[in-house]
């Protein structure tokens, strides 16, 4: 049977991070709804203009338009075996329709890691961050600096700061995630399927909590 996991944490926790390494070890396709949206932003898509102003306010993308983008993308033969999901559900209605959308393709979400970081540190986090611009891997300037400034080690892609990075627009991402997507946290622990991760500890070790708890489910 697929395997579908859900990574939940506030932004800057480490998601994206996380999740290439996790995905890669388990052979699992890597969906990250936030990059699905910045690459219809780059390809101006209908869909890339409807989302830019949610997200350059660092609000949510209306949950119909985010439920159909995914449900397309998980629909792909490449997720026959499953996919580790980053970003998303970030709403109970997102978390209801990804429940309904895996039931047709006689799967369920097994595991949710919740990424856990006090909501202080995620500001320092967020405005020393830098993305690489070919497949989005992300670096820090202070925690995990890449080895030559503006390049990123592992594809030699230029590096740059998102635009919804900035500090006005970092506070608003975590507002938007208390008041919305918080929720999931009791959402899927009353489902028996949050684990929590203490994302403060370093990439590696993060890395292997996630592993070890991903073995045990
Ligand atoms: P991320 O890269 O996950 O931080 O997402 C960047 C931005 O894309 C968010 O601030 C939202 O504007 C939008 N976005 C990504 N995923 C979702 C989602 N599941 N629901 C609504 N909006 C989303």
């Amino acid at each position: 049977m697929a395997r579908f996991y859900v990574l939940l944490g506030p932004p800057g926790a480490g998601k994206g991070t996380q999740a290439k390494v996790i995905a890669e070890k388990y052979g699992l396709v890597h969906i990250s709804s936030g990059d699905l949206f910045r690459e219809n932003l780059k390809n101006e898509t209908e869909l890339g203009k409807l989302a830019q102003g949610y997200m350059a306010r660092g609000e949510l993308v209306p949950d119909d338009v985010t439920i159909a983008m995914v449900r397309d993308r998980i629909s792909r033969p490449d997720c026959k075996k499953g996919a580790l999901l980053d970003g998303f559900p970030r709403t109970p209605a997102q978390a209801d329709a990804l429940a309904a959308m895996l039931k047709e393709f006689d799967s369920k979400v097994e595991l949710v890691p919740l990424i856990d970081v006090p909501a202080e540190e995620l500001i320092e986090r967020l405005s020393g961050r830098w993305t690489c611009r070919k497949e989005g891997h992300v670096f820090h300037q202070k925690f995990n600096p890449p080895q030559k400034a503006g390049i990123c080690d592992i594809d030699g892609s230029e590096l740059y700061q998102r635009d919804d990075d900035k500090r006005e627009t970092v506070e608003n991402r975590i507002k938007v995630y208390t008041a919305q997507t918080a929720p999931l946290i009791e959402y899927y622990s009353s489902r028996n399927l949050l684990v929590k991760i203490d994302g403060q500890k370093s990439i590696d070790e993060v890395t292997k909590d996630l592993l070890t708890a991903i073995e045990k489910a």
